[in-house]
């Protein structure tokens, strides 16, 4: 059997308490469950680097990502002494573009033992996945400015749907969705108002859904469709959103199920040409930062997303995805939890706790 390699990056402010924890749970299972994983610590793309050095990450960074089979990041950003934009675009979103992770995934499950915001919801309600495109879409640098100081201002603003950038984030949610039990898909769409790029999706939603005859799949447009995740969140099992809608998306749903502490997220190049990239949801928080009180599930779920990608969904690595996810829901239901969730355990105490049931569970 082969080891992965896990390049691990902390990065800034509760990253750095975070990740150990993930790591550690992850060490756990992995010894569990004959699992080879080699670890890697870098520390760099982070703005204590930057700070240094002048730069987010060293000019090496992508040769040497490069050899590993999953990058596992905490969180980047210190705005106090480096602008967002330059800690953001200066690493996390050059891994997703250079490492073509075109698949942006957010699991959205309520879990037990955790306060709805929804009212009336209980664990079983909620689990469905939203899967954002990661690279193209409504987020590009094309357009301009015209007639600039005057009455006559005007600002373009282009957005670019390729067939291969389209059809390959609707395969992976249509795939997706052929996996799981329900077998439904929705697409988000505003074709009524936007009136060149979402008839084009449309259509190719259409097309790429012949390839998967047994899903059963809907357009939605996406206002309603976002008050939806609120109203009937039970409806939903997956849903594909291009670049701006996902990213809305992905936001809300996570919110729908409790906090932010919990929300794990995963960066797919689903081809395996270039690592993949597991990460919270959640920021660095500086708020927080320092007093060993941050929430590690978030951290944690997302490495038990990246041994399932690693595995692909098979074998030791699923069964390595299946104890931790059952470890996390025993430990929201008999504690100790962090002040997030009510309670006042610390989170090394929330972590640990996570290893002794994925080391002892039957
Ligand atoms: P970024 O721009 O990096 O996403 P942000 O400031 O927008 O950062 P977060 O860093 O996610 O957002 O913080 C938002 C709020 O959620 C903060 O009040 C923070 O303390 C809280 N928070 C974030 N992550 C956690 C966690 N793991 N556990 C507990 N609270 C958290
Ligand atoms: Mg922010």
């Amino acid at each position: 059997m082969r080891a992965y390699r896990i390049a691990a990056i902390a990065g800034d402010g509760i990253g750095q308490e975070v990740l150990p924890e993930g790591l550690r749970v992850l060490e756990a299972a992995a010894r569990r469950f004959a699992i080879e994983l080699t670890v890697t610590r870098f520390d760099w793309a982070s703005c204590d680097y930057y700070l240094q050095h002048g730069q987010m990450m060293p000019d090496d960074w992508f040769d040497t990502l490069q050899g590993f089979d999953a990058i596992y990041f905490g969180a980047v950003g210190m705005p106090e002494q480096v602008p967002d934009h330059v800690s953001l675009w200066g690493s996390l979103l050059k891994f997703r573009r250079q490492f073509d992770q075109y698949v942006n995934l957010r699991p959205v499950r309520l879990l037990p033992g955790v306060p709805c915001p929804l009212a009336n919801r209980q664990p079983g309600d909620i689990d469905f996945l939203v899967v954002r495109e990661n690279t193209e879409g409504e987020y590009s640098a094309v357009g301009g400015r015209m007639f600039e100081g005057t009455e006559r201002e005007l600002v373009l603003q282009q957005s670019i749907f390729t067939r291969h950038g389209v059809d390959r984030i609707l395969h992976h949610a249509f795939a997706l969705a052929q996996s799981r039990p329900r077998k439904k898909l929705t697409a988000a769409t505003k074709s009524n108002g936007i009136a060149v790029s979402m008839p084009y999706w449309d259509e190719r939603v259409a097309a790429v859904a012949q390839h998967y005859p047994d899903v059963q799949w809907e357009r939605q447009h996406v206002d309603i469709l976002a008050a939806r995740f609120v109203l009937q969140p039970d409806r939903f099992d997956v849903v594909v959103a291009s670049n701006l809608f996902g990213d809305i998306l992905s936001d809300l749903g996570p919110a729908c199920t409790g906090t932010i502490g919990l929300a794990a997220s995963a960066n797919l190049n689903p081809e395996r040409r270039f690592p993949s990239l597991f990460e919270p949801v959640h920021g660095s928080a500086p708020d927080i930062f320092g007093k060993n009180i941050a929430n590690p599930i978030a951290m944690i779920w997302s490495g038990a997303l990246m041994l399932d990608f690693l595995g692909h969904s098979q074998g030791p690595c699923r069964a390595a995805h299946d104890a931790i996810m059952q470890a996390i829901e025993s430990v929201l239901l008999s504690g100790p939890l962090t002040a997030d969730l009510g309670g006042k355990a610390s989170t090394t105490e929330l972590g640990q706790a996570i290893v002794d049931v994925v080391m002892h569970s039957p």
